[in-house]
């Protein structure tokens, strides 16, 4: 964990957000918004994923944004693959972290990368012997991904179990860490809770874990709550909401970062981030826009008077 941070907030606009969206930044506008974002305090970035360009073309350029983010002075940068090439490649540029995709739903699975759960559970144990070779200190973070934890537009709900045995089967195979994922946005705060409660059970207190939410029914944010409730400490969010459901047109995107790091300040939680400079990065990101819509409340509304954000305090 980064140092006078209580949660640590992950930013996965570049990525999540922009491959989602019709509009292709060019490389420049990505390292703009990197760069501003490090200086307005977020600790870590997504900033590509190691896709076939000709399937994302969005995420072309993700070597290129990578070798360039990871100069910026405190910036995690993370990136996402699919599979081992894609780890292989994210390496190379010099990626802190690696996302390893992964979804716990076989229909998901099968649909989003062409694999079985189990195939892909090969393909990460390549990923983790690709890295203790070529990088024997092991400072590149391997993170184990389980998309569709808790629903699956294809096959409806996902059984707890299903979870907790990928969760188990990928740390048995070198995991540095979990990323638990609501990739379609089903999920409602009891659920959270309950699962993260059962995991840590499962997994124990000591294995770092992050969540990633979605807005698509308005409970982004209450699920947020509910899995800090859980003892989750960090948490994927996205600049202006950016990016939506392929499966719903018009639905909303990923948790908001400006709201979230709102609530978190609010609640006493620090994030390092200066919410001030935030909303300037949001602003200067929306001009690259053609079109797509951003979400938030934050941005509208302002601070409520009297505010002190927990990392000012
Ligand atoms: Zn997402």
């Amino acid at each position: 964990m980064h140092e006078g941070i209580d949660i640590l907030v992950h930013e996965v606009g570049p990525r999540d957000g922009l491959q989602s969206i019709e509009t292709v930044f060019p490389t420049e506008a990505k390292l703009d918004w990197i760069r501003a974002a490090a200086a307005a305090g977020v600790p870590q970035i997504q900033v590509g994923s190691f896709v076939r360009a000709d399937l994302l073309p969005q995420m072309a350029d993700s070597a290129d944004v990578v070798r360039q983010s990871i100069d910026i002075p405190g910036l995690t940068v993370s990136a996402l693959v699919p599979n081992l090439k894609g780890a292989q490649n994210a390496i190379t540029a010099g990626a802190h972290q690696v996302g390893v995709v992964m979804s716990v739903s076989e229909a998901h699975n099968k649909s989003n990368v062409n694999r079985t759960v189990d195939e892909s559970l090969e393909g990460f144990r390549q990923i983790v012997e690709y890295r203790n070779e070529a990088d024997p200190d092991r400072k590149t973070v391997i993170s184990g991904g389980l998309a569709t934890s808790f629903g699956c537009t294809i096959s409806g709900s996902v059984p707890v179990r299903d979870v907790m045995k990928r969760a188990e089967q990928l740390l048995e195979l070198g995991a540095d860490r979990l990323n638990v994922a609501d990739t379609v946005g089903f999920a409602n705060p009891k659920q959270v809770k309950d699962l993260f409660e059962e995991l840590y059970r499962t997994v124990g207190k000591d294995v770092p874990v992050g969540a990633h939410f979605h807005d698509t029914r308005g409970m982004g944010l209450a699920n947020a709550f509910a899995a800090l409730e859980a003892g989750v400490r960090e948490l994927d969010s996205c600049l202006g909401g950016l990016g939506g459901c392929p499966y719903a047109p018009g639905a909303s995107g990923n948790v908001v970062t400006e709201d979230l790091v709102f609530m978190l300040e609010a609640m006493g939680l620090r994030t390092g981030i200066d919410l001030d400079a935030l909303l300037e990065v949001r602003e200067s990101m929306e001009k690259h826009l053609k079109g797509e819509p951003t979400q938030g409340t934050f941005v509208k509304a302002g601070p409520p008077l009297g505010f002190v954000p927990a990392t000012a305090a």
